[in-house]
């Protein structure tokens, strides 16, 4: 593999290590006597810590048995964090007392950053709301050698798509739309803080091997349609559960009329089908994207490796579990929401159905850009739209908010006068952060504590009740930025911008055309404030202090869980939590996302979204006397009396991102397990690394026998410890209700053998330091 083109100095941290990958991959391929691997097969098993051990070990033949059965030990190359969960897992990292991390690492100050007025006012009073934290963050990356994103510079997937993703890498992110680097070819995982710490710490890093959903488009994107279109409408098809355990790999024709940033809003929304990941085949679009953001070297080095060495690519013949297509040309408009990503209406059909539905008529606000839509193609077509409707005399009826991904958009877009183009036609344009998308939204017109419902048009990727501006009655509907910028010209839910007209000043009836716009710049990239910019690949500094004040209530030193003490687990139900319960209800974000760094602040938030099923409360626990309590207030009772809690819930709990803290706090407060009917993937792996026991209905009727106050005791925990690994196995759980009768039902887990290991250490940190101390 010598032939694979080296690149200069300041692009070696990024260039994926083909040579590396290349030969794990040649012995993938002896062992398994030359089977057809799709392309994510590819990219996972050239990354296995040991292909032999690994595959040599399971005897696989043909090699798809692995799929959702075995666990695949990998060594990612990359891993970034944004600043909300860069704290709790710089604070675990800080733990095991490693001089720096072992793979190259970036930290992104985005989540925490307001959006209300522009860049000039929300960042300067972001930075001092946060100065604790981003000092904190800072000094970590100084000390442990980490390029550090300061606020302002961009958003974390729009930040890795310019400068980090490559065709063949293996990322792993600390947010659950890191797979928006998939569609630069890379495979890109979302992941809790703890599961970050393995990578940086060169632990072998735990995924069962997914199963692979072939995704096939065909035809060509034309007119209004746009690649958000396409996984919106793929989120009608699967559901927000349909893409668990799987990777979307996309493939066929249709790919080649897509540009590289259309390719990552796809693959970035992978995430609300609860895909592991998504990712595209290289080709000229990745080859466009990487020399125009100053990598062409890298695309060099990827030609080599896919045209010598068929890397970067599926084989022929390589199978997927299931495929499934899509006809680019017969694509339209989709409108996807209120509440739930799946929930997908076309653009044609949405006035009648928001009639029928009772959606507001009246549409509050629009808002475009984040690291789902703002690449200049996104923009440059977006306004088109803006322009058409200004020659035609018209206004906004409503507030427009624009958020660019990065500095180097911005810059750009503002060098090629399109940033003009929307200030003066009355748009705000925030800061380079999340903003608004994450609910930093200081929004003025609609009070939080409405019970009125509101509809808002947004070119983001997820719309969870309260989302976006903290208020649970806001209708966020998901759809492309080119109709979100349509609709502000009306407001009305009954506009079909493809096809009616509007008013003009003068009297004329105006219809838009479909926009245009381009790939990339034609004049390059800006590269934008100096500011903002990081230095590249940083030096690590054991002189450096970590700078965390004891009195902080934002940032607080980890004190580490206690070990299992061999006994089984007994535990009072605190809860049974009716319906979906996303990561979002489990450790509400929004304003607590001020103490993510602070355990014991944060955990006051603890599944105060969720539904109690038995009185249809939210937030709203009973203790064994009947008096109630706010969730985590019972919690933190009975950690106090020192009673020990389970909570039931129904299907694909812990569902939305991964946000560690949602299986941190309930372990804080003294939970043990967690009985579900099914589970989120990234929650389950998180609840796991926190030492908790995630556990799933074997019958999921048992639900139904079980109430709040019981107790549920493991009967044979010991035995599972000793005996089960690597594919999970089966529990006993003894019930004894309130008036004394007792049953048994079977329970279900998934963990490794490594995993056990987390669980009897008290945590995967304590296990890491363990085994680092022997
Ligand atoms: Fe930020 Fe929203 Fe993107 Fe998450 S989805 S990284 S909150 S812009």
């Amino acid at each position: 593999f010598s032939k694979i083109p080296s690149v200069s100095k300041d692009l070696q941290s990024r260039v994926p290590p083909y040579a590396k990958l290349l030969t794990n991959l040649e012995k993938v391929h002896k062992i398994t006597n030359n089977t057809p691997l799709t392309l994510a097969e590819k990219i996972l098993y050239s990354h296995l810590t040991n292909p032999e051990e690994s595959l040599g070990g399971w005897g696989v033949s043909p090699i798809r048995d692995i799929r959702g059965q075995e666990y695949l030990k990998l060594s990612p190359d990359r891993v970034a964090m944004q600043d909300a969960s860069a704290q709790m897992a710089m604070l675990q990292f800080m733990t095991t007392g490693l001089p720096d991390t072992s793979v190259p690492t970036s930290i992104h100050c985005d989540h925490l950053v307001v959006g209300k007025n522009g860049e000039e006012y929300d960042l300067p009073k972001s930075k001092e709301t946060n100065k604790e934290v981003f000092d904190f963050l800072e000094s970590c990356a100084k000390r442990y050698g980490i390029t550090f994103w300061g606020p302002g510079s961009g958003i974390i997937h729009q930040i890795v798509l310019e400068n980090y993703s490559a065709p063949g890498l293996m990322m792993l992110g600390t947010d659950s739309h890191t797979p928006n680097a998939g569609g630069l070819g890379a495979i890109a995982i979302g992941v809790g803080g703890a599961d970050a710490v393995d990578a940086m710490t060169a632990t072998p890093w735990e995924l069962k091997a997914p199963k692979i959903v072939g995704v096939k488009l065909t035809g060509k994107l034309s007119g209004w349609s746009a690649p958000k279109d396409i996984i919106t409408t793929i989120a009608g098809k699967l559901t927000v559960r349909g893409g668990t355990g799987y990777i979307l790999e996309y493939f066929g024709e249709g790919v080649d009329s897509l540009s590289c940033t259309g390719m990552a809003t796809i693959c970035n929304m992978g995430a609300e089908v609860g895909a592991t990941t998504s990712l595209f085949p290289y080709n000229d679009a990745h080859r466009r994207y990487l020399a125009a953001t100053g990598r062409k070297e890298i695309a060099n080095a990827a030609d080599v490796a896919l045209n010598q060495f068929n890397f970067l690519k599926s084989d022929e013949y390589a199978q997927y579990d299931d495929v499934l297509e899509i006809n680019l040309s017969d694509l339209e408009p989709t409108v996807n929401g209120p509440f739930t990503p799946d929930l997908s209406t076309k653009i044609s059909d949405y006035a009648q159905t928001s009639l029928e539905e009772n959606w507001p008529q009246d549409i509050s606000v629009g808002l475009i850009g984040s690291c789902t839509n703002s690449s200049y193609q996104d923009m440059s077509r977006v306004v088109d739209l803006v322009k058409q409707a200004a020659d035609a005399g018209l206004k906004p009826k409503i507030p427009f908010f624009v958020t660019p991904g990065s500095e180097q958009i911005r810059a750009t877009l503002e060098r090629d006068g399109i940033m003009k183009t929307f200030t003066d036609n009355g748009a705000i344009v925030l800061g380079n952060a999340c903003g608004p998308c994450i609910g930093q939204w200081d929004r003025g017109d609609v009070p939080k504590d409405t019970k009125q419902t509101n509809s808002i048009f947004t070119s983001f990727n997820r719309n969870f009740r309260a989302r976006n501006d903290g208020n649970r009655n806001t209708m966020n509907f998901l759809t492309s930025p080119e109709i979100v910028t349509a609709m502000i010209y009306t407001g009305d839910a009954q506009f079909n911008p493809l096809k009616d007209s509007i008013t003009t000043p003068d009297g004329k009836q105006f219809t838009f055309t479909a926009p245009k716009g381009e790939e990339l710049p034609q004049r390059g990239f800006e590269h934008g404030r100096d500011v903002f910019y990081p230095e590249n690949d940083p030096k690590p500094n054991a002189e450096i202090p970590v700078k965390v004040s004891p009195d902080s209530d934002r940032l607080q030193l980890l004190e580490p869980f206690k070990p299992w003490d061999g006994k089984e687990l007994k535990t009072h139900v605190l809860l049974k939590v009716k319906g979906k319960c996303t990561t979002d209800h489990i450790s509400a974000a929004g304003v607590w996302l001020k103490y993510k760094g602070h355990l014991e602040n944060i955990s006051y938030n603890t599944l105060i979204g969720a539904q109690n099923y038995e009185t249809d409360e939210v937030n709203k626990a009973y203790d064994l006397d009947g008096k109630g309590y706010d969730i985590p207030g019972l919690m933190m009772k009975w950690k106090d009396e020192h009673r020990p809690w389970v909570v039931l819930a129904e299907h694909n709990y812990g569902e939305g991102s991964a946000r560690e803290h949602a299986a941190l706090s309930p372990r804080y407060l003294g939970g043990q397990i967690i009985l579900v009917k099914s589970f989120a993937r990234i929650h389950e792996t998180n609840l796991k690394k926190q030492g908790m026991l995630p556990l799933t209905f074997a019958n999921e009727a048992d639900f139904d026998r079980i109430s709040s106050g019981d107790v549920i005791e493991t009967v044979n925990l010991a035995d599972m410890v000793a005996k089960d690994g690597d594919n999970g196995g089966e529990i006993d759980v003894k019930v004894t209700k309130r008036n004394g009768e007792t049953f048994t039902i079977k329970a279900k887990h998934t963990m490794s053998k490594d995993q056990i290991n987390f669980f009897k250490a008290g945590s995967a940190i304590n296990y890491i330091g363990q085994q680092r101390r022997k």
